[in-house]
């Protein structure tokens, strides 16, 4: 499938299979606005937990917090949010259309990775089982050209998006040639910084109203809540403040699906170390969110890490972890080292100390910060897009599988008694119904054909169906079917808790991080 037509795939399957719905679609919704679904829900809980545990629950020094979206006004101000943070507009004056500056030099870069991928693709079927893709990237004149193309282009970006120069940004865009991607046309605005925070007021007369922003990120509720934490968890650096959580930003483009909301969700853990140690969390965080992300089995080849040329006002080193979107790769999660900035910025404007006293040392400190920062919403799409599969069956026919990882599926077992009419088959069926679903969340169908309820399960991504057939009621054992392989098994009723456990378990899943 072309890669356009898989996205759309994926966005017409997840509303067909009850996962994402357009909010307020009866009234022609809202853009880049979207509501979860019965299936939608289910998966974002399982993913929510599978972080949360391997963040809070196995780390005896990480525990987890749950802050207010309104905060006062001057944590934006101190954060620096209220001065600095915008992106760089440009508006297109033929089609009125309005753009990221910064996204449209990156796109044309990624049009150059594709050339490069390309070459590399040519030069693997020539050489076959010989091909040595490292050796080849670092040799190729062609390949070296293109590379050295978008590392210019990226570091003249990162400079002047630095230093504010938006003129050279224009100018960029028009050494480039880039065009309106909608309609070819190369007539552009000067770039101008817009700011993603959204405004309200708390209060309830206009004269005393107080001017508040819905929260852009979750990092600052830590951030003002450390001293609070620290002292009554008594906790000793090296320790972390997790947390998850709505924020919201005024994107000015936002076309991409739940990649890019205007209301999303957060999963952010800060990290407060000794300064002076910040390189090696760094590493260390790096090599830990990766190993979670690669835990879930959806291939190792579909990450890379990204460093940052331009770093955030309050960075002193950044990575993203970047995963093979159906449009490509993109971020999925980042990895800052924030110095002391932000404590040292609250110390500031509160007039309160946030320091830590190391009881050791005999000294006090602002700790320094390594955050850990994924979205939620992103972190479903890479689940689902990934996990969506078209197969051609042995007989021919087709079959569209979701193939989501089984620790983290919105139903793990469906339960299916093969004839509707037969009262022995569908009694037993809800017995195991009733028995499971203390565990697991099950369901129970028993609606059309026994073929056309697999293929239904199999699409909306259960691991496990469990067929009650004539032979049930005479042995005790039932059908097992697994979504994947389409094996099926036949096994007693007793065991059918523990291996199902035995998949979906979330230790079974971790562990592979060890
Ligand atoms: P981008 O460069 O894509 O705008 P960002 O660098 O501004 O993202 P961060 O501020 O580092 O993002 O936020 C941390 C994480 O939050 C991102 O890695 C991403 O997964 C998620 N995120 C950020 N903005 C959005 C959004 N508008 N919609 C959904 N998820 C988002």
């Amino acid at each position: 499938m072309a890669n356009e037509d898989k996205f759309k795939k994926v966005i017409s399957h997840a509303k067909e299979y009850g996962y994402v719905f357009q909010s307020s679609e009866i009234y022609d919704g809202l853009s880049a606005v979207y509501d979860y679904a019965q299936n939608g829900a289910e998966l974002k809980n399982n993913i929510r937990n599978y972080w949360w545990k391997a963040m809070v629950q196995m780390h005896d020094n990480i525990v987890g917090i749950d802050a207010a979206i309104f905060m006062h006004p001057t944590t934006w101000k101190a954060s620096g949010h209220v001065d600095a943070f915008n992106d760089p507009l440009i508006d297109n004056k033929d089609s009125k259309k309005r753009y990221r500056a910064d996204v449209l030099v990156e796109d044309y870069c990624a049009k150059i990775e594709a050339k490069i991928n390309k070459e590399v693709k040519k030069a693997e079927k020539r050489f076959g089982d010989a091909f040595n893709r490292e050796e080849f990237v670092t040799t190729n004149g062609r390949v070296l050209g293109y590379q050295e193309k978008i590392d210019t282009i990226l570091k003249r970006l990162g400079k002047s998006l630095e230093n504010e120069d938006l003129a050279d940004v224009k100018a960029l865009i028009e050494e480039l040639e880039i065009a309106d991607p909608m309609t070819g046309s190369r007539n552009w605005t000067d770039v101008k910084q817009f700011n993603l925070m959204f405004g309200t007021k708390l209060g309830a007369s206009a004269e005393t109203a107080m001017e508040l922003y819905l929260r852009p990120e979750t990092a600052q509720g830590i951030f003002v809540n450390f001293l609070n934490v620290q002292k009554t968890g008594r906790m000793k650096i090296p320790f972390g403040i997790a947390q998850t959580g709505k924020a919201f930003r005024n994107e000015i483009v936002a076309r991409q699906f739940i990649f890019r909301m205007r209301e999303f969700e957060q999963m952010e853990m800060q990290f407060f170390i000794k300064p002076g140690t910040q390189k090696e969390w760094f590493n260390y965080w790096k090599e830990t969110r990766l190993k979670w992300h690669k835990s879930l089995g959806m291939g190792d080849d579909n990450y890379r890490f990204h460093d940052h040329e331009k770093l955030a006002h309050y960075a002193d080193a950044a990575t993203d972890i970047e995963f093979n979107f159906p449009f490509g790769f993109k971020e999925l999660e980042g990895i800052h080292s924030r110095t002391d900035f932000d404590l040292s910025k609250h110390e500031e404007y509160s007039g309160k100390k946030l320091q830590y006293f190391d009881h050791e040392a005999k000294e006090s400190y602002t700790p320094y910060v390594l955050e850990t920062s994924i979205g939620l919403d992103r972190m479903f799409l890479a689940l689902f897009s990934n996990s969506l599969q078209e197969e051609t069956l042995e007989d021919g026919s087709e079959r569209t599988v979701l193939k989501l990882p089984a620790v983290l599926a919105p139903t793990k077992a469906a339960i299916l008694p093969l004839v509707r009419k037969d009262e022995a088959l569908t009694e037993m069926a809800k017995a195991i119904v009733e028995d499971l679903k203390w565990e697991f969340n099950v369901a129970y169908d028993e609606k059309d054909a026994i073929g056309r309820r697999y293929r239904r399960q199999d699409a909306v991504g259960t691991p496990f169906c469990i067929t009650v057939d004539g032979e049930s009621i005479e042995n005790h054992t039932v059908t097992l079917r697994y979504r994947d392989t389409m094996e099926q098994k036949r096994i007693k009723i007793e065991e059918l808790r523990h291996l199902i456990k035995a998949e979906v378990d979330v230790k079974h899943w971790l562990m592979k991080m060890s």
